[in-house]
């Protein structure tokens, strides 16, 4: 491993923090840094500014999600959620709000550090691809893939993780059709294969948030039989 780097443990469990930080320092991380509460990492974060950040989900004064929200403002540091929920839910939550990758406990020391080392080539792959296409405009609409944000004329919409899925793919293909089992594939998963009913729940409720007359979508359309379109101008 790049013997250069900051890391930043945020986990309440000392045991576990001082696991993590005796692996990282053999494995050659030049310094790591431990916080025990979401405050004192949020406060060490801005000071140390790390290279990447190993954070636990539930903290004493608050959860990691909130920390991930907090840092993602600023920065695109890789970030790893520790965890000792393994539930699907969570693990869509933590990425979508920002985090780069999931680690369950119990862990081991050999996975961490793979997972770190993975995180490190790709935080230099996307310095690259960021300059290339941080946001994708359809319209009224823009989608800042980085920060997962969804802004229609200017206006920040609130979506919900399955409602940010469907409108990435949505937007990524403006004024096509995309089918049911497209959006299963993507967004929901095999599993829910023939679940209509989910689909057209998640359609209505991001229906709510982006058309100025829900009830008469103009941007969001069903195309009977074949699946969902977003229609915008200028989409491209
Ligand atoms: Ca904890």
């Amino acid at each position: 491993m790049s013997l250069n780097k900051k890391i930043l443990i945020v986990e309440d469990e000392v045991d576990i923090s001082r696991l993590l930080k005796t692996v990282l320092l053999k494995e050659g991380v030049s310094e790591v840094f431990t916080a025990a509460t979401a405050a004192e990492g949020l406060d060490l974060f801005h000071t140390v500014k790390p290279d990447l950040v190993l954070l636990d989900i539930m903290l004493p004064d608050g959860e990691g999600y909130e920390v991930c929200k907090s840092i993602r403002e600023t920065s695109h540091v890789p970030i790893l959620f520790l965890s000792a929920k393994t539930e699907e839910v969570d693990k869509l939550l933590g990425i979508t709000i920002g985090g780069d990758d999931y680690i369950t406990k119990p862990f081991s020391p050999k996975e961490v550090a793979y997972r770190i080392k993975a995180q490190f080539r790709r935080a230099n792959y996307q310095l690259i691809e960021e300059k290339v296409k941080p946001v994708i405009k359809a319209g009224s609409f823009e989608f800042d893939e980085q920060r997962l944000e969804l802004t229609k004329n200017g206006h920040v919409i609130e979506l919900k993780p399955k409602e940010l899925g469907i409108m990435m793919l949505l937007l990524k293909h403006p004024n096509q059709i995309i089918s049911k089992e497209k959006l299963y594939d993507h967004v929901f998963g095999k599993e829910f294969y023939g679940s209509d009913n989910t689909v057209m729940v998640h359609i209505r409720s991001l229906r709510e948030k982006i058309e100025d007359d829900p009830s008469n979508p103009q941007y969001l359309l069903t195309v009977k039989g074949l699946g969902y379109k977003l229609t915008v101008k200028g989409g491209s």
